[in-house]
C-alpha cells in the first residue's frame, strides 16, 4: 500500500517522487533537440524519451525564466555595499536538478548551494554523483558522500566496509543519502515538517546570507497546510531572499480540469491547486504569509514579455510546430511567482519588466 502525500487518495508518495523522473527526461529530450544546455541531466535518465515539440518548448521556457530571473540574483548587490556578498540557493523538492553542476561549469556556482528531497531521491542522487566521476569532481575535495544503499538494494557489512575504503575523498560513508561538501549539500528531508526543516537548515545554512529559494512543481503536490506553512517558515527565516515558485494554475476550466485529471490518474494529484487557483492567489499566498512583495506572471506572458526574443527566436527554428491553440492553453496554466524579502535593499530591480498589465491578451503571443 501506497503512502498517501496527504489525507487523499488522489496522490501517493512513489508517484510524485516520479514526476522528477518525467522531468529529467524531459530536459534530456530538450537537450538534445538543442532547446537548452545540460551537460549532466544525461547521467540522471534510465531511458531517454523524445517528447513532442509543444513538451520541449515548454520546458525551455521554464529553464529560461529561471536561468534569467536566478542571474538577476546571483548580479544583485546591495546598494550600501562595495564589493561582492556571499550568496546561496536553496532548492526545495529538487529532484535530479543539475542546475548546481552546470552553475559550477559556467563559472557561476554560488558560495552554497543546498538541495533538499524525500530521502528516497536524496539516495539515489547522492549514488548517481558518488559513481560518476563527471559529477564527483564538481563536489568540492572535502566532501563527505553518505549513501542509503540500504533503500536501493541490500547491502552486507563487508561490502560497506568496501565503500568505507574507495577513496580518500569520502570521509563519510553512511546509509543517509546525504551528500555534504564545502559548497555543495544534498539533504533528505519530508518539507511538511517544518520544525526538521528548520533545524536542518540552521545546522547547514546561514540564513542571514541573500539566499535564492526554488519550488519547482512541487508545492502544488501539498496539501495547503503545509505549503502555507513552509511558505511562511521561509519568509521567517531568510530576510534577504528571493522564492521562486514555478507550477500550475486554472483549475476550473477544460484544459484545467484535464490536466488535474491526468495527474490524478498517476496518483500526482495537485492537492495545492484549489487553494491558489490563480495569479492574484498565487501572490496574496505569499503576501499573506509576510513576504514583503510578491508577483507572479503566467507563462504565456512571461515567454512573450521576459524570455529574450534572440532566444526565442533561435528555439522557434528547431522543430516544426503547429499546436499553437494548445500551447497558448498550455502556457496560460502554468506561472511563475517571485516573492521577495529585501532586508539588505539588493532587489530593487529583481523581477520581470515593471510596467507590464497583469493580463495579456493572447493575441500578443503570435510567434
Ligand atoms: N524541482 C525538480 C523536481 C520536480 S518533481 C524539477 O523541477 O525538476 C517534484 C519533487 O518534489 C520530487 O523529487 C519529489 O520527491 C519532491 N517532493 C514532493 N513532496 C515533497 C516533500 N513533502 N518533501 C520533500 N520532497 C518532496
Amino acid at each position: 500500500m501506497e503512502k498517501s502525500m496527504g489525507g487523499d487518495s488522489r496522490s501517493n508518495k512513489a508517484a510524485v517522487q516520479a514526476t522528477n523522473d518525467d522531468a529529467s527526461a524531459s530536459k534530456l529530450s530538450c537537450v538534445k533537440k538543442g532547446y537548452i544546455k545540460d551537460d549532466y541531466v544525461h547521467l540522471f535518465v534510465r531511458r531517454p524519451v523524445r517528447r513532442s515539440p509543444i513538451i520541449n518548448r515548454g520546458y525551455f521556457a521554464r529553464w529560461a525564466t529561471f536561468r534569467k530571473l536566478l542571474f538577476q540574483f546571483l548580479n544583485s548587490e546591495p546598494k550600501s555595499n562595495e564589493g561582492h556578498v556571499k550568496k546561496q540557493i536553496l532548492s526545495l523538492g529538487a529532484g535530479f536538478d543539475t542546475t548546481y553542476f552546470q552553475l559550477q561549469d559556467e563559472g557561476k556556482a554560488p558560495h552554497l548551494y543546498v538541495e533538499l528531497d524525500f530521502k528516497e531521491v536524496t539516495c539515489k542522487k547522492a549514488t548517481i554523483i558518488d559513481t560518476s566521476a563527471q559529477l564527483r569532481v564538481k563536489i568540492s575535495e572535502s566532501a563527505s558522500i553518505c549513501r542509503a544503499y540500504s533503500l536501493l538494494f541490500h547491502v552486507n557489512d563487508q561490502v560497506q566496509e568496501c565503500f568505507h575504503n574507495l577513496g580518500d575523498q569520502r570521509s563519510v560513508l553512511s546509509e543517509k543519502g546525504e551528500v555534504i561538501s564545502d559548497h555543495y549539500k544534498l539533504l533528505p528531508i519530508d518539507l511538511r515538517d517544518i520544525q526538521s526543516l528548520n533545524d536542518l537548515i540552521l545546522a547547514h545554512m546561514d540564513p542571514s546570507l541573500p539566499t535564492f529559494i526554488i519550488a519547482e512543481c512541487v508545492l502544488i503536490y501539498l496539501d495547503p497546510d503545509p505549503s502555507r506553512a513552509i511558505v511562511e517558515w521561509a519568509s521567517r527565516a531568510f530576510s534577504t531572499s528571493i522564492f521562486f515558485l514555478y507550477e500550475q494554475i486554472l483549475p476550473y476550466d477544460a484544459f484545467g480540469q484535464q490536466m488535474i485529471r491526468n495527474l490524478e490518474s498517476r496518483g500526482c494529484g495537485l492537492l495545492g491547486i484549489y487553494a491558489t487557483p490563480t495569479l492574484h492567489a498565487k501572490e496574496k499566498l505569499f503576501l499573506d504569509q509576510g513576504w514583503q512583495r510578491a508577483v507572479a506572471w503566467d507563462m504565456l506572458k512571461i515567454y512573450t514579455s521576459f524570455i529574450e526574443s534572440q532566444e526565442r527566436q533561435r528555439i522557434e527554428r528547431l522543430e516544426l510546430f503547429d499546436e499553437f491553440e494548445e500551447w497558448y492553453m498550455m502556457q496560460e496554466h502554468y506561472c511563475v511567482t517571485y516573492a521577495i524579502n529585501d532586508a539588505m535593499g539588493m532587489f530593487e530591480d529583481f523581477g520581470f519588466p515593471k510596467d507590464q498589465p497583469v493580463t495579456v491578451a493572447s493575441t500578443t503571443a503570435s510567434p
